[in-house]
């Protein structure tokens, strides 16, 4: 008998008809032979909606309540899903992050897990109960509920899967997997059927949605199989799995797995006197940690003698947040800071990157001959990220995905 781990998002959730089906879901898969454990999402835009709601009372609430606030969301979701499953006989039971053993470290708002303690859902499934568990909290030292960051519930999931040594975690959503590209954007982008954990992280961690970077950190980290997919259908979605594994299954993988973009760039520079940059540069990337701003792209050069620019890129929401660090950091020397907005990082992702020294060129060929000019770029072994003005994205995005032939198979 196998033991599968099911974990729907907010939209799957999103009113009374859609939990009727999930819950149809779960039981079918119950039918077929596996012990199951569903992982929920707060029901659709519950999660922002009571964001919304702190925002009309305090506009900086203490971080230990917003945690119970938030915790809310996924709350509404286990406990109507488990409804829906007793209405049609069958054993079920809704547990919170903490009631199922989910232990984080003490960060409010943005925790980690530390550890699972599965024994009480072990418990649940031995008496042949369907267990639901609320995805995206978890257990802290001091005794209080908190939050995994945003999309935390497919790490959840992805622990659970982990812990519970589960066959298989299917994240469901009302996409019917990874794409090349966002189809939305692109119309004739192709879903992925393989995709390595290396290349969902680097997709993750530049713009696409459709799982949270964490979740495929711990996937990766613990070998779970994650299978992305839709509710709404029954087609196959996309296996993201090791390299190992897909060669097995894929004759000849693609040079280039899928291009990633996202907007609200935002391009930052300190000038500063060359004796102080490398002191700058670590007071920057320790404050970030401190407070969870990614940055890319850091790059130093000289002005003159005595002065040298530090510039890098930080997205969306950080944009604010690193805007304040560093009027901070910079009053401590004789350093200066400005800020450029509108920018866009389109990425291009696949192992082929490695292999393939001419992918580099062919990037810079396509985006030159659609007159697209590239502000600052950076590779690693499995992605290109160009910085771009964010009104030249969609097109640089579709000419890459058909420079490429991403839409064939
Ligand atoms: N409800 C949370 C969010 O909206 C967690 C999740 O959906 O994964 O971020
Ligand atoms: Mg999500």
């Amino acid at each position: 008998m196998g033991l599968v781990i099911m974990k729907f998002g907010g939209s799957s959730m999103s009113d009374a008809g859609r939990i009727k089906h999930v819950a149809k879901k779960i039981v079918a898969k119950q039918k077929k032979g596996n012990k199951v454990v569903a992982v929920v999402s707060a029901p659709g835009n519950t999660t922002d909606d009571l964001i919304k709601m702190a925002d009309g009372i305090s506009s900086n609430p203490p971080e230990r309540e917003m945690d119970v606030l938030l915790a809310t969301g996924e709350m509404i979701s286990i406990s109507l899903l488990a409804m829906a499953i007793d209405v049609m006989g069958k054993k079920v039971v809704s547990m919170t992050g903490p009631q199922a053993g989910i232990l984080a470290n003490e960060d409010y708002t943005r925790a980690r897990i530390k550890k699972i303690n599965p024994q009480k859902i072990k418990e649940q499934l031995a008496r042949d109960n369907i267990v639901i568990v609320a995805g995206f909290q978890a257990l802290n030292p001091n005794g209080d509920i908190t939050t995994l960051g945003r999309g935390g519930s497919d790490l959840t999931a992805v622990a659970i899967a982990a812990a519970l040594k589960s066959d298989l975690c299917e994240i469901y959503s009302d996409v019917e997997g990874v794409y090349t590209t966002d189809p939305r954007v692109v119309k004739d982008a192709r879903k992925i059927d393989y995709i390595s954990y290396d290349e969902m992280l680097e997709m993750a961690a530049s713009g696409s949605q459709v799982l949270q970077s964490r979740s495929v950190e711990v996937a990766k980290k613990f070998g779970v199989e994650i299978h992305s997919r839709s509710t709404f259908s029954e087609n196959q979605g996309t296996i993201i799995t090791s390299k190992e594994k897909i060669k097995g299954k894929e004759m000849e993988s693609f040079l280039i797995s899928g291009i990633s973009f996202d907007k609200n760039q935002a391009k930052f520079a300190v000038t500063a006197p060359s004796l102080d940059t490398a002191d700058i540069v670590r007071e920057i990337y320790g404050r970030c940690a401190e407070i969870g701003v990614n940055i890319d792209m850091v790059n130093q050069s000289a002005v003159s003698d005595k002065k040298s620019v530090i510039s890098f890129i930080v997205g969306g929401d950080d944009v604010k947040k690193m805007r304040k660090e560093l009027d901070k950091i910079v009053l401590d020397y004789k350093a200066s800071v400005s800020c450029a907005e509108h920018f866009a990082k389109v990425s291009i992702i696949g192992i082929g990157v490695k292999s393939h020294g001419s992918v580099a060129a062919r990037v810079l060929e396509i985006l030159r001959k659609n007159d697209i000019s590239i502000d600052m770029i950076s590779a690693s072994e499995i992605k290109i990220s160009c910085i771009i003005n964010e009104i030249d994205m969609l097109k640089a995005v579709e000419e890459l995905h058909k420079g490429f032939e991403l839409s064939k198979k």
